[in-house]
């Protein structure tokens, strides 16, 4: 066992400050990582809330990790020491179950998240990316190319993925007409991936300051959810939409913006949303679903797809002694468009 540094939190609602976890010793097939960037999700902001009532504390959130390899367990033949590696939304699962063997890793009932989840063989609570290392099954351990500039990676493991995985079921592609709804960490990296497949890609925003951004990143065309006159002239547009909106929100106003067959993705809300009307889903066949994260193979197919398309998050870069402050900013809606926490800043970290 090692012992690192992390930043959780010790109640719902209480700010992160430092604190000593353990690391496991390296099992067979385990890989030690040394985390160089860790993305901040606003999933974290929720499990440090508990939001969920589902929060064990103390957390020490992050799941959108990318490091360097520092020593690997006897049995382990796909990576060495040195390899710039990443790490996602979760650490562990069963390995044959259907959703296991169907690449829905993500689905298995013994999933272990990479915080606030329980290892599979000791029980112990698991510790996110919030630190300056971390130890993980090499099944789960994903590489990142060399071609990728690993300070601007991890946020594909969450955000990235998360709107990448919808969008390869429905088949975006050229000619689909896609709506991006909250441009934040997933909606920023659902407008470039969206743009990268192809597609005509609007974002649907409350904030009026940010349509010059989303053009930049890649948007066709802008649209303030807050201007019904814009929001009718939308009226059946669309064939996709992708709602990352992090609270109980109101879907029947995106509703009506679905064409013929249309389907909206639900990948923000983790919460009972507003009641539905029925007439708007029977009108134009229009379908609502959602989406987790996604599989191991699907992360590294982004991974590569983001190498070959040079595709990066935009991030901003902090110090993990910014963390608190970052939290704050998101919740304001201000992320421009993923904290990143960039961990040689751990190293000035001291614990009496
Ligand atoms: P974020 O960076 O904070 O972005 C959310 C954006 O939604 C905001 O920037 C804002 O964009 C918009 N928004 C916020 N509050 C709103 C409201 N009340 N009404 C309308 N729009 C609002 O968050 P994120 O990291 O992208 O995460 C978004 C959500 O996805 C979170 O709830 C997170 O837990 C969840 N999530 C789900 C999965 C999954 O597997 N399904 C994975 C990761 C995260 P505008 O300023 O443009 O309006
Ligand atoms: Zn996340």
């Amino acid at each position: 066992m090692t012992t690192c540094i992390g930043f959780g939190a010790h109640e719902a609602h209480g700010k992160l400050s430092p604190l000593r976890i353990e690391r496991r010793a390296l099992r067979d097939d385990d890989v030690a990582i040394s985390i160089a960037y860790c993305g901040v999700c606003h999933s974290d902001l929720h499990f440090v809330h508990n939001d969920w009532n589902s929060t064990v504390f103390p957390c020490v959130p992050g799941h959108e990790i990318v490091g360097h390899v520092t020593a690997v367990g006897a049995g382990v033949t796909r990576y060495k020491v040195g390899d710039s590696v990443a790490v996602g939304c979760m650490v562990d699962s069963c390995q044959h179950c259907a959703p296991c063997e169907d690449h829905q890793e993500q689905f298995c009932a013994g999933m272990t998240p990479t915080y606030n989840g329980k290892d599979r063989q000791t029980g112990d609570l698991t510790y996110g990316g919030y630190s300056d290392s971390i130890v993980v099954r090499e099944k789960f351990v994903l590489r990142v190319p060399a071609s990728l500039d690993l300070r601007f990676a991890s946020p594909l493991l969450c955000a990235g993925i998360t709107v990448w995985n919808p969008m390869r079921r429905f088949g975006i592609g050229k000619g689909s007409k896609v709506a991006v709804v909250g441009l934040g960490g997933l909606g920023h990296m659902g407008v470039k991936l969206a743009a990268a497949l192809g597609a005509e890609v609007t974002v649907i925003t409350t904030s009026p300051g940010k349509a010059d951004d989303a053009r930049d990143l890649g948007a066709h065309h802008v649209l303030l959810s807050t201007d019904p006159q814009a929001m009718q002239s939308a009226f059946n547009r669309f064939d996709f939409i992708l709602d990352t909106i992090p609270t109980r929100h109101n879907l029947n106003p995106y509703l009506m913006l679905l064409g013929r067959n249309g389907q909206l993705v639900l990948v923000g809300a983790i919460e009972p949303l507003e009641p539905i009307h029925g007439g708007l889903l029977m009108r134009n066949n229009r379908s609502i679903a959602g989406s987790l994260f996604g599989g191991l193979q699907a992360t590294q197919e982004l991974l590569d797809f983001c190498a070959e398309h040079n595709v990066l998050p935009s991030c901003e870069m902090i110090a993990i002694q910014d963390i608190n402050s970052a939290f704050e900013r998101m919740q304001k809606n201000d992320v421009k468009y993923r904290f990143v926490i960039d961990m040689q800043s751990i190293k000035d970290v001291r614990i009496d």
